[in-house]
């Protein structure tokens, strides 16, 4: 690190769990974000300012401007533009020296495998089911980790599947059966603006710590968040042994 990279990080290089040996690690890390939405907007922004070296950000879809009121890496400007590019912008301008590779399109679960190879962790930033089954399929074959996500109304649930770990559940053993019609879209229930930002920057908590390899994860926890009594509940999740996928 030089000198401008170490005043850069001196307050992560400052805590003992960190260090320069951790900000290091950081620096040379590849995460893949899947989603630049209000999950995926907090999650690239604390990466690429915390100095994770490469960030893969994949979003199809183009800023609207009802996204504004909690998608927080885009702004008015960016109405129009593609999610991935225009959260590259903001990056770019936080944080250069974050390598920033957007995918543009929709990828194909074998595209996904691609990307996760050289990924160090996944973060599941999506916001529909097909999306979330197939980051489970290739983070299991690949025994990556995989950091997911969700927010709609005012609930929100996070949970880390890190498949390094053989006993670890995935995302099948959770949702066994959750099919199109469970699907709870911002765009038809409404989401609280605040509640995809503390799901989104505990994400961003959970990769950091992963990349780094310091603290407990919440492989085998599923965190649950009620915003409107700001209660988070913590439940104990195991693999399901007859789990479709992972069984
Ligand atoms: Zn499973």
């Amino acid at each position: 690190m030089n000198d401008n990279q170490l005043l850069r990080y001196s307050r992560h290089i400052l805590l003992p769990k960190i260090g320069y040996e951790g900000q290091e690690k950081l620096t040379k890390s590849h995460a893949l974000i899947v989603g630049a939405g209000g999950l995926g907007a907090p999650v690239a922004l604390y990466l690429a300012a915390s100095g994770v070296g490469k960030l893969t950000i994949c979003d199809f879809d183009r800023v609207d401007l009802t996204n504004l009121q909690r998608q927080i890496i885009h702004n008015t400007q960016s109405v129009g533009m593609n999610k991935a590019v225009s959260a590259q912008l903001v990056i770019d301008a936080i944080n250069p020296e974050v390598v920033v590779q957007t995918i543009q399109q929709k990828s194909t679960e074998t595209e996904f495998t691609a990307l996760a190879k050289t990924a160090d962790v996944v973060i599941d930033c999506s916001d529909n089911f097909v999306t979330r089954y197939t980051l489970n399929r290739v983070c299991l074959a690949l025994k990556k980790p995989l950091v997911s996500g969700a927010a709609v109304r005012f609930e929100g649930q996070i949970t880390v599947f890190d498949f390094r770990h053989e006993s670890s559940p995935c995302y099948h053993c959770l949702f066994p059966d959750a099919g199109e019609d469970q699907e709870m879209r911002c765009a038809d229930n409404g989401v609280f603006s605040a509640l995809v930002g503390m799901i989104g920057t505990t994400q961003a908590a959970e990769a950091l710590k992963l990349l780094m390899n310091i603290g407990e994860s919440l492989r085998g926890r599923l965190l649950l968040l009620d915003a409107l009594s700001m209660e988070w509940r913590a439940i104990k999740l195991a693999r399901d042994p007859k789990c479709a996928v992972c069984g």
